[in-house]
């Protein structure tokens, strides 16, 4: 991959003919002395898009001049609001329209969808996650098997890496599928883990998991709007997601869902609600639940309207920026950052590891570095110096004893200039510059 050269000149070159490069202008980049910031923490929170306040105020003013009735006279009916966001949902993850529904936020989702996905029974009761799962994802996991009353550390099983590793390899979480064979029900992963970054192999883990007799779920939480994804063609099971890391739709906004076609007429297990049930009919209110034959069968309540409409000006920049093009710029400006901290390693022995994979397949746009001993000192230093990373305490079995300092360059609006005053801020940090 042809790269710029570690010079502000090259990066600017970049920038220049960088076909995406205008969307940086299209959000709010938090400032530090009339300066914007180098905003590395995208996979964490997104940046607001520039027009989401006129679109709040839209609505707003809906609301103002029709009440209750905005359901159906605003100009954007808040009884389907929802079905606005499903196809740019859709073509992002790679759905079909009635495999998508936005509701609710991620792990609540997750629940819901467990309720469906996870029904263990006889032998098959165990659930297979990655090294390392969001702490969220564990506590969902671990509260529904306890629900099924089976006991948690019987039943939820995590992939170790090995000995001295930081992330898994694939072939290992293959034949641990195939190793726990009957006894499992469900393998639950992120698409990307959020500590170390590491891309999964959907789509051989979920072949893996139906050979062996049991669903694949993905949590998608820094998967989507980072890396390509095909749900559907992938045959994952179901998926949720959130939309305010990558996907810039404000915090805490509205979560994603996802079921795979083959499972929307089942007679599946549910905790229901009215917005699950039959648009049609719904306001009926009918005793009976007759649920809806998509993802949307899955909502319970009534939609988040004002977080929703961020979420539909975010998405629109992503179907116009395009999953393609966000991904080409991404594997750039990453391997750019990864080079950048090659050469401070090179000329300065710095000592700086990235643990994120370095095979791009198997990463999105974060890296996540240890600096041994002084790394807190660093992150603490870069921030000081309006650099936004963030820093995750060591957990007690890290091979190096050490916390990681996760950055996340995303293509929609940093540049190659961000990647390179990054670099050259590091060296301060590192006291070679
Ligand atoms: C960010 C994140 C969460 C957060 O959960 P919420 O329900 O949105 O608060 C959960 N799981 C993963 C994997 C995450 O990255």
């Amino acid at each position: 991959m042809t790269l710029p050269e570690n010079t502000l000149e090259s990066a600017r070159q970049w920038d220049a003919k960088d076909p995406l490069h205008a969307f940086r202008e299209q959000f709010l980049i938090p400032k530090v002395n009339q300066e914007p910031i180098i905003y590395f923490t995208g996979n964490s929170l997104g940046l607001q898009p520039a027009d989401a306040g006129k679109a709040i105020e839209r609505e707003l003013e809906d609301w103002a001049r029709f009440g209750v009735e905005g359901h159906f006279h605003a100009r954007h009916p808040w009884y389907s609001y929802h079905e606005r966001l499903a196809p740019g949902a859709a073509s992002l993850l790679g759905a079909r329209l009635e495999e998508v529904v936005l509701m609710n936020q991620l792990t609540s989702n997750l629940h819901f969808l467990l309720v469906s996905f996870y029904r263990p029974k006889g032998k098959r009761v165990k659930i297979l996650t990655e090294h390392r799962p969001f702490p969220s994802d564990s506590y969902a996991l671990a509260s529904q098997i306890a629900f099924h009353g089976l006991d948690p550390n019987a039943c939820l099983v995590e992939m170790q890496p090995r000995e001295g590793e930081h992330t898994l390899r694939t072939d290992d979480i293959l034949a641990k599928i195939q190793e726990l064979g009957e006894e499992l029900a469900l393998v639950l992963f992120g698409g990307v883990n959020f500590y170390t970054g590491q891309a999964f192999g959907m789509e051989a883990i979920t072949a893996k998991a139906h050979e062996a007799g049991a669903l694949a779920g993905f949590d998608l939480a820094h998967a989507a709007g980072n890396i390509p994804v095909q749900l559907h063609d992938w045959n994952v099971d179901f998926a949720c997601w959130c939309t305010y890391k990558y996907l810039n739709s404000g915090p805490g906004s509205v979560g994603g869902a996802f079921v795979h076609g083959r499972h929307l007429k089942e007679d599946l297990p549910r905790l229901a609600g009215w917005w699950g049930h039959d648009k049609a009919t719904r306001f009926k209110m009918d005793k009976a639940f007759s649920p809806m034959q998509t993802a949307e069968g899955w909502q319970v309540s009534n939609a988040p309207v004002l977080n929703m409409v961020v979420h539909t000006v975010a998405l629109a920049q992503f179907v116009q920026a395009g999953m393609e093009r966000l991904r080409a710029k991404s594997l750039q400006l990453t391997a750019y950052a990864e080079a950048i901290i090659g050469d401070i390693n090179n000329k300065h022995l710095a000592g700086l590891q990235i643990i994120t994979p370095r095979d791009p397949e198997q990463r999105g746009c974060q890296l996540s570095i240890v600096a041994p001993a002084k790394g807190k000192t660093i992150y603490n230093r870069l921030t000081e110096r309006a650099v936004s990373v963030d820093w995750r305490e060591p957990e007690a079995s890290a091979p190096l004893g050490a916390g990681v300092i996760r950055m996340a360059p995303v293509p929609m609006y940093n540049s190659f200039e961000d990647v390179f005053r990054f670099g050259e801020i590091l060296k301060e940090c590192l006291g070679v510059k």
